[in-house]
């Protein structure tokens, strides 16, 4: 299991936060610090997720695609069976029993993309809170169908017009936000990011995904996989994917960023490979960010909502430094490649953002028919769906997902 020294992974973590907010913060820590080793707390986790988000979710085998790629077996971790689509509800829910432990009735929350709002929704909605989503005004109207259930689920989602009106600006205001109301209020962040303790407590309720690979692989195949592959946005589902194989020396562990359009700066949102971000502290936490010649926040871009983000986990970004994580980078164009080879040769309607993961695994499986062609090898993919249910409106929103 992954654990902090004092809230810092190396030297990237940390909390950079104003005044206000550090004894909500500390109040956190401390109870997670109580309940992390506690495996009566686990076990409740694992069974509200198992009765309310059908965990665990299964490991498929790829057997069309494996053999058209040649050598590699590749298996899918099925997170886009989760209530809602994605991974996110984990997290959600994990924090929600701390919320109740904490005797708090309100949460709060910033969504891009809408999916962790919606996770977030979903969760108050289960668990009798209030909560209050912040969204930029651009992304409420780009993401309409998120909005509407957020709506619909009893949330409050309150659009954000001040600057560029995306996830910076909805992020800003959430901040504010809690430093006003932090004593009734839980903050509910998405992703392994952030001020300590949420980059270590989204790893562990993530974490269920690699327990239960472990599980399945060993039964299902027999052996553990040579390599376990995850999309990394802020890093919540590959830390979820990979905390329970980092003693298995011979997994590797390997994190597929955004490579966009090109290497150039602002065409892609690669936070991970050398000559692309720099360490630096904002947002409450210290880790490798893209940044411009002023060392000012960098413009991203990805082809995925999910992975178009600035930092990386600082969990992250010190296992990419002690060489723990490979870190790997699919293109726009390699990206879509991989999305349409899984639709059409296993009936599998994948996330852009997992098609990342795919992109880098197909990579990887690929040469691995070459160097190993005998034995029998394995790749897990790490893959998450995006909700075939909203499909009806998608088209009014004109992206992809
Ligand atoms: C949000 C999202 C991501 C990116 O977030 P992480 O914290 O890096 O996991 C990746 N895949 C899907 C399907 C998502 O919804």
């Amino acid at each position: 299991m992954i654990r902090s020294e004092n809230g810092y992974f190396g030297e990237f973590g940390g909390r950079y936060v104003p005044e206000i907010l550090l004894p909500a913060l500390t109040e956190l820590e401390n109870m997670f610090n109580e309940l992390r080793d506690d495996p009566t707390f686990w076990q409740e986790y694992v069974s509200l997720c198992q009765e309310f988000s059908g965990r665990p979710t299964p490991l498929t085998p790829l057997r069309r695609l494996s053999q058209e790629l040649g050598g590699a077996q590749i298996w899918l971790k099925r997170e886009d069976l989760n209530h809602s689509g994605a991974h996110k509800v984990n997290n959600a829910l994990g924090q929600g029993l701390l919320v109740k432990r904490m005797g708090k009735k309100r949460i709060i929350a910033e969504t891009g993309a809408g999916q962790h709002g919606l996770a977030t929704a979903i969760v108050a909605a289960r668990m009798g809170l209030q909560a209050t989503i912040y969204m930029g005004a651009d992304d409420i109207e780009r993401q309409y169908s998120n909005v509407f259930w957020m709506r619909q689920l009893g949330a409050e989602v309150v659009g954000v017009e001040t600057g560029a009106r995306t996830l910076k600006e909805a992020l800003d205001e959430a901040l504010r936000d809690w430093a006003a109301t932090v004593e009734t209020t839980h903050y509910v962040l998405g992703t392994a990011c952030g001020p300590a303790p949420f980059p270590e407590l989204v790893t562990y309720f993530q974490s269920v995904i690699s327990q239960e690979m472990r599980e399945q692989a060993l039964k299902q195949i027999g052996r553990l996989p040579d390599e376990v592959v995850a999309c990394v946005g802020g890093g919540s589902n590959a830390l979820g994917a990979f905390s329970a194989f980092l003693d298995d020396k011979e997994v590797a562990l390997v994190g597929v960023e955004a490579g966009g359009i090109s290497f150039e700066k602002g065409e892609h949102s690669i936070r991970m490979l050398p000559d692309t971000a720099e360490p630096g502290i904002a947002q409450g936490y210290k880790t490798l960010f893209l940044q411009d010649e002023d060392g000012q926040l960098g413009d991203t871009h990805s082809i995925a909502a999910g992975l178009d983000y600035v930092g990386v986990s600082p969990i992250l970004a010190h296992l990419s430094q002690t060489g723990r994580v490979i870190p790997e980078s699919a293109t726009d164009k390699e990206v879509t490649d991989a999305f349409s080879l899984l639709m059409k040769t296993e009936g599998i309607i994948p996330a852009l953002e997992s098609s990342h993961a795919l992109a880098g695994g197909f990579k990887r499986a690929k040469s691995m028919r070459l160097i190993n062609i005998s034995s029998s090898t394995s790749a897990v993919v790490v893959i998450r769906i995006f909700l075939i249910l909203l499909e009806p409106f998608l088209s009014r929103s004109g992206r992809s997902f």
